[in-house]
This record gives C-alpha cells, sequence and structure tokens, in this order.
C-alpha cells in the first residue's frame, strides 16, 4: 500500500546513452543501415589539375565551353561541361573569396545574419529569385521553369562556438567561433551551384529549389524551414557534407568505456545522494558488437531507467547522469551521448537515403569524378539535422572528401585545428548542380 503511493509520486525515466568512440561524433543519431555515398573530391581535383596542365601547355583552350548540347538524355559530355564551368580559373577563385568571406566571419545557429546577405547579394547578382527570411536567416531560391517536377538541393550555414586555431590569412575574426564543420564549403558550393544552374536554366526539365538553411549544429533549423514552406513542392531533396575520409575509426574501445560509465553511474545514488531521499539508477541493458567476439565494437548502446521522488532530485539525476557518461567516455577517448527520450522536439532521427535517390547521386558522382574516386561508406554516427526533410521526401546525402596532408586538411569536423582544402568547392558545386539538373530530365 505504502509502495503503490510512492509510486503514484515518483518520476520514472528511460535512458539510452550511445558511446561510440568514431571520432566524429556527437548528438543523437544512430545512422541507419542505408550506406551514404562519398566521393573524393580532392583526387579527382588533382587528376584535373594534371589534364589541364598537359592540354593548357598545347594550346589555350576557351574559358566557356559551348553549352549547345542536348542534354535530355544524359550523357557524359553533359557531366563533363558542368564541371569545366565549375573548375573555370575566375569560378575558383570566386568560389574560394566566398568560402574565405564566409570563413572569417562565422555566426552560430539562427544568427546567420551576414552569411544569408552575403549569400542573397550573390543571388542577385546572378538575378535570381528567392523567398526571403525563413526560419530567421533561411533563403529558399527556385531556378528553372517555376513548374514540376521540383527538386531540392540544401546547404546549411552555421558555425560552431569554437576558437579557430589554426593560424592563415583567413582565420575566423570573431573570437570564440568558427566554421569548424564546413558549413562555409557547403554555403560556397551551393551559391556555385546556383551559378552553374542559372547558366542553364534553358536546360533545366522543371525547377531546382535550393535551401540556404540555418541552425543545422543547433537543432532545429531544418524544421524551422520546413515549417516556413521549405519543402513546397519538392519531391526529393539532396546534400552534401564535407568529410576527412579515414577519421571515423579510430583504435580505441566503447566496451571498456561502456563499462566504466555502468560502475560509475552507481556511485551517483550510493555516495551522492541523500540515504533519506529514495533514488534509482539501474542500466538494465548493454550492447554493442554482433556475433563476431574478435572485434571491438565501434557503439555500444546502454538502456535503463531513473527514479526519483521529487523534481529537484529527478533533474539533478538527469544531469549527473549525462555527465557521468559522457565523461566516463571521454576518458577512453570515446564520446557519448545520452538520450532522456523527453526533448523529442529536438532528438534527430536518422538520416537515411532512399535507395533510388542513393542510386542517383551514385551515377552522377561517377559520371562526375570517376569510378575511382567514389566510395560507399558506412553508416556513421553524428548528429544531422537532413533526417527531418529526409522523413518527409526522398532524399540523399553523401560526403564530399577535403583531406590534403601537405595542406593539414587532415582533422575532423568540431576540431579547432579544421581546415579545408579548398579545391573542392568547384567539384561541390558541379555535383550539386548536376544532381538536380539530372534529377529533373531522368525522374521527372
Ligand atoms: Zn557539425
Ligand atoms: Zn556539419
Amino acid at each position: 500500500m505504502n509502495n503503490q503511493k510512492l509510486c503514484l509520486i515518483c518520476s520514472i525515466s528511460i535512458l539510452i546513452a550511445i558511446l561510440t568512440c568514431s571520432s566524429s561524433a556527437v548528438g543523437t543519431t544512430i545512422s541507419s543501415d542505408d550506406d551514404f555515398s562519398y566521393f573524393e573530391g580532392t583526387c579527382f581535383s588533382k587528376a584535373i589539375e594534371t589534364q589541364k596542365n598537359q592540354s593548357s601547355s598545347r594550346r589555350r583552350s576557351p574559358s566557356v565551353p559551348p553549352s549547345s548540347l542536348d542534354c535530355t538524355i544524359w550523357t557524359k559530355a553533359c557531366s563533363d561541361e558542368i564541371l569545366n564551368l565549375a573548375k573555370r580559373p575566375e569560378n575558383i577563385e570566386w568560389l574560394k573569396g566566398l568560402r574565405r568571406r564566409i570563413h572569417e566571419n562565422p555566426e552560430l545557429a539562427f544568427e546567420e545574419f551576414e552569411t544569408s546577405r552575403l549569400i542573397r547579394d550573390e543571388l542577385d547578382k546572378m538575378e535570381l529569385n528567392y523567398r526571403f527570411p525563413m526560419a530567421t536567416t533561411g533563403i529558399r531560391v527556385m531556378i528553372g521553369t517555376g513548374g514540376p517536377p521540383f527538386v531540392a538541393v540544401r546547404a546549411d550555414m552555421d558555425a560552431l562556438p569554437i576558437q579557430e586555431a589554426v593560424e592563415w590569412e583567413h582565420k575566423s575574426k570573431v573570437a570564440g567561433k568558427m566554421h569548424a564543420c564546413g558549413h562555409d564549403a557547403h554555403v560556397t558550393m551551393l551559391i556555385g551551384a546556383a551559378k552553374i544552374l542559372k547558366s542553364r536554366q534553358h536546360h533545366l526539365k522543371g525547377t531546382v529549389v535550393l535551401l540556404f538553411q540555418p541552425a543545422e549544429e543547433a537543432g532545429n533549423g531544418a524544421k524551422q524551414m520546413m515549417a516556413a514552406g521549405a519543402l513546397e513542392d519538392v519531391e526529393a531533396i539532396f546534400a552534401v557534407h564535407r568529410v576527412v575520409p579515414g577519421t571515423h575509426t579510430v583504435p580505441v574501445d566503447p566496451v571498456l568505456a561502456a563499462s566504466a560509465a555502468v560502475i560509475s553511474l552507481q556511485g551517483i545514488v550510493s555516495r551522492e545522494a541523500n540515504p533519506l531521499d529514495s533514488q534509482v539508477v539501474s542500466v538494465t541493458s548493454f550492447n554493442g558488437g554482433g556475433d563476431n567476439l574478435n572485434m571491438i565494437p565501434n557503439t555500444v548502446v546502454l538502456g535503463g531507467t531513473f527514479r526519483a521522488f521529487s523534481n529537484t532530485s529527478f533533474y539533478q539525476l538527469l544531469q549527473r547522469i549525462e555527465e557521468v557518461i559522457v565523461e566516463q567516455a571521454s576518458v577512453f577517448k570515446c564520446s557519448a551521448t545520452v538520450d532522456f527520450f523527453e526533448k523529442d522536439s529536438t532528438i534527430y532521427p536518422p538520416t537515411v537515403n532512399d535507395e533510388r535517390m542513393y542510386e542517383h547521386v551514385r551515377k552522377v558522382a561517377i559520371d562526375l569524378v570517376g569510378q575511382t574516386n567514389f566510395r560507399v561508406v558506412p553508416p556513421m554516427m553524428g548528429a544531422e539535422d537532413f533526417s527531418f526533410y529526409s522523413q518527409v521526401v526522398p532524399a540523399a546525402f553523401f560526403y564530399i572528401g577535403i583531406m590534403n596532408e601537405t595542406l593539414g586538411s587532415i582533422h575532423t569536423g568540431h576540431s579547432p585545428y579544421f581546415m579545408i582544402d579548398e579545391d573542392v568547392l568547384p567539384i561541390g558545386a558541379a555535383a550539386h548542380a548536376a544532381i538536380a539538373e539530372r534529377y529533373l530530365i531522368e525522374y521527372g
């Protein structure tokens, strides 16, 4: 009887902690089984560079190739034409200039006012129509016939509260803020795509919608964009994220980290709580790895429950559980995220690629950068609010490689040493443009 009464007033909550040792993992998303595609921008740009040097030593070719090609049925020549547009020296200089300006002036989630202004200035110069503001700083651009089909490509604009540690000419001018996730490059590539698509407007068999979205890092930029109508009429959506290849796995052990976390969690109630104020913290499941007993898993998922009789204790527990798990994970060079299922609106669902859209990106990428520069990457941890779009329309999320050891472009996102190889910018612009233009022809 007494127990029942007590139960009526006690708060019960369930928690899930995900410990992962993939070094880029933050946030609450577990990627699904579907693979993301990834293509090696920098490798390819070097291949092109060599080709270019060879041909330019022979004869100077006009910088703008004739665009009289009929791309109603897409051929490799159409891809080449787009890539050549993107790789014109003056275009590359322009893209680098944009990226550097954005990099120097990083703005946090929902404060991307100057970034948004810079984008709109460029759109104005191109005489493109757009809707603004959406979700405070967001922009929705339409290029093409204005009629169906509609295909969208999205870039995120926000920077991170990180002090840049890279000393270079275009270092962040704002103390404590940095584009450490490469969103400066994402924005630049999408502006680059706008320019290519504008110049090929007569080829478009429908409408391309370009979305410049605020607040990817801080959570609900995508949701607010959607609430403002970003996906109106849109039947498919794509986005790129830069990636440093080979940095997802580090030889550390999440099983050990999780075990330490479980033991430390017991200390919260036994050592911190007032013995007269009953509290419970129980880890009730521990999952990681598969059937292969020879392999250390990348990720361990702990599940459990915690209870307290008062709100104060409840929220203290909640905070301590998170602290203990996160700190214990970091002792073992792992990262952990804790999900209390209470903030449903900020939990990111997994980003799952639609099979047809994945196939589309694969075709476009191989055409642009060649079979050997296209890879399929394993599912990875890491929050990405693109998943909100992918819940509504078929979507594909892909990575573009930015690794270049000689430039020091070897650090993962969210590192104060994060650097990108700017040679990736024209490749990204071409990829966006080709994905969109070709979608309209082949799926419209
Ligand atoms: Zn990020
Ligand atoms: Zn990012």
